[in-house]
């Protein structure tokens, strides 16, 4: 059954001013429409952006266990609508039940983190003469713009929308127009909660709208997780003075050395590439191997990949659903002929639409896992990002040309090393350019109280996401506060 989506401006469900609609059909079967969603402009933006504007002081001035108890509520709701939650990504997203599954169970926790840091973000008080005092304060910005991805359609707004709101902004959510649907549970499930219908407004739509919100000049901060490309065209529309965060893309690398468990290393790359199928900011989308054991590991790595069954996600039995767009399913497709072209060795996987497993398989976007040994470390495929089920095997001598290599391209998000020994795996994380680290486990999957984000072109290095007090202070501003008797 087609859903209906639509902006949310002043507690309204608006279609957009334009009267332009986009529908979004299954990834897995696109004969299915599953959701409608306004196709929104620069005058919708004005519109949400003016009533957030007026909105946000309502529930700034709303005290800090009450924005707490409303937070911890949409987690209640959540919770409660997990089932159907999980229906809804495994339909509009692509992804399998067991990944729907993580999203739906994490989101609330995400809102129960924050809802703990409403009451706990201090300010300070200074050494001053006797008879005076000098403190600071943590204000809330004002209107917060998020603009997020798809992978994590409720994930990754939840700790946006979350520390944003715990902190007593209000927020212009603009979620992916791939998972509208997702993006209204989400602020369906704020609104059940008792949240003012001041402090949230939702957007629809796709570049144009998003360039209008973040330019305009009532935005306090701008916080978007998406692509590099298209992370720095925001940067660009950002007024300079405003706080902007970006979390962007990557090119993770697994560094496998001579002494690694290469059953352990071949598990975990498999796990780390082609989870969410491929389709993950942390995901690795490089294997950086020690030449003595890499014709054992490439072996077992392509294995394991021949082994995985693609299909849609609601089927049981399932390890890749489909890619989520043709768009996205066209490029990853794109990088595999350009890797052919480049001379690597394709030893698993595949680029052609029919090759996969049964008829039904041809009315989704789906790519089988594609495993390439030989791949030379300044092609496409070894620098650049390609979000899907793709991974390139890159041979070393050495742990410092591993170092070298797993290094050589512009993102910096997560990179993994697999070894026994205790002190190259320090040295590793002490010298890798990689804003997560992990040692002996896939570089997907974080804790979700552990400071995430990248370095280099990966992140904006604001603050790191999920970290508690950095968090709060990216959606704070300090004020200095002197006082005579
Ligand atoms: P995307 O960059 O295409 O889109 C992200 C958001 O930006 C969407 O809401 C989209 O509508 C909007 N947008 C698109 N074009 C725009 C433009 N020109 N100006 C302003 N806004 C625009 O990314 P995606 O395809 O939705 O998601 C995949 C990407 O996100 C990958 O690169 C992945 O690595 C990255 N990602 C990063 C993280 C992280 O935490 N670092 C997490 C998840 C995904």
């Amino acid at each position: 059954m087609t859903r209906t989506v639509r902006n949310l401006v002043d507690g309204a469900w608006l279609d957009s001013v334009t009267g332009r609609t986009a529908e979004r059909c299954n990834p897995a079967d696109t004969d299915e429409v599953v959701s409608v969603a306004p196709d929104s402009d620069a005058k919708d933006a004005d519109a949400a952006v003016g009533a957030v504007a007026e909105g946000w002081r309502e529930w700034a001035a709303t005290p800090p266990e009450r924005r707490a108890a409303v937070l911890e509520a949409a987690a209640d709701v959540l919770e409660a609508q997990r089932d159907s939650l999980v229906y809804d990504l495994v339909a509009e997203e692509g992804k399998t039940r067991a990944e729907a599954t993580f999203e739906a169970s994490r989101t609330p926790l995400n809102l129960r983190f924050y809802a703990g840091e409403a009451a706990r973000t201090t300010g300070r008080t200074l050494p001053a003469a006797a008879g005076s005092w000098v403190l600071t304060t943590r204000q809330p910005l004002g209107v917060v713009a998020a603009i997020t991805p798809w992978n994590f359609p409720l994930n990754i707004p939840s700790r946006k929308l979350g520390p944003a709101l715990a902190a007593g902004n209000g927020v212009v959510f603009k979620p992916s127009e791939v998972t509208p649907l997702l993006g209204q549970r989400l602020a369906d499930a704020l609104l059940d909660a008792g949240l003012p219908t001041g402090a949230l407004a939702v957007l629809h739509g796709g570049a144009e709208v998003s360039q209008a919100l973040v330019a305009d000049d009532r935005v306090g901060a701008v916080t978007f997780t998406g692509s590099t490309p298209v992370g720095e065209a925001i940067h660009r529309a950002v007024p300079p003075s405003r706080r902007t965060q970006l979390e962007m893309g990557g090119k993770n690398a697994v560094v496998v050395l001579e002494d690694a468990d290469l059953d352990r290393a071949a598990a975990l790359v498999v796990k780390g590439a082609f989870g969410l199928s491929g389709q993950a900011c942390t995901g690795t989308s490089r294997v950086v191997v020690h030449e003595a054991v890499h014709d054992a590991l490439l072996e077992r790595v392509a294995a394991a990949a021949r082994a995985l069954v693609v299909g849609p996600g609601n089927t049981p039995g399932i390890d890749l659903g489909p890619l989520a767009t043709a768009r996205q399913k066209d490029a990853v497709l794109g990088h595999v002929r350009r890797a052919l072209d480049d001379g690597a060795r394709m030893v698993a996987g595949g680029p052609e639409d029919g090759d996969v497993d049964t008829g039904h398989l041809g009315r989704g976007h789906f790519v089988r896992p594609t495993v390439f040994a030989d791949v030379d470390p300044a092609s496409a495929l070894a620098t650049e990002e390609v979000f899907g089920p793709v991974l390139a095997f890159l041979r070393v001598t050495s742990f410092d040309q591993a170092l070298q290599v797993a290094d050589a391209t512009r993102f910096g998000l997560s990179a993994a090393i697999v070894t026994a020994d205790l002190g190259r795996a320090m040295a590793f994380a002490d010298r890798v350019g990689s804003g997560l680290v992990k040692v002996n486990q896939p570089t997907t999957g974080q804790a979700m109280n552990a400071p995430f984000g990248g370095v280099k072109d990966s992140s904006t290095q604001t603050s790191k996401e999920q970290a508690g007090d950095a968090m709060m202070s990216f959606y704070t501003v300090d004020k200095t506060v002197y006082l005579s008797a």
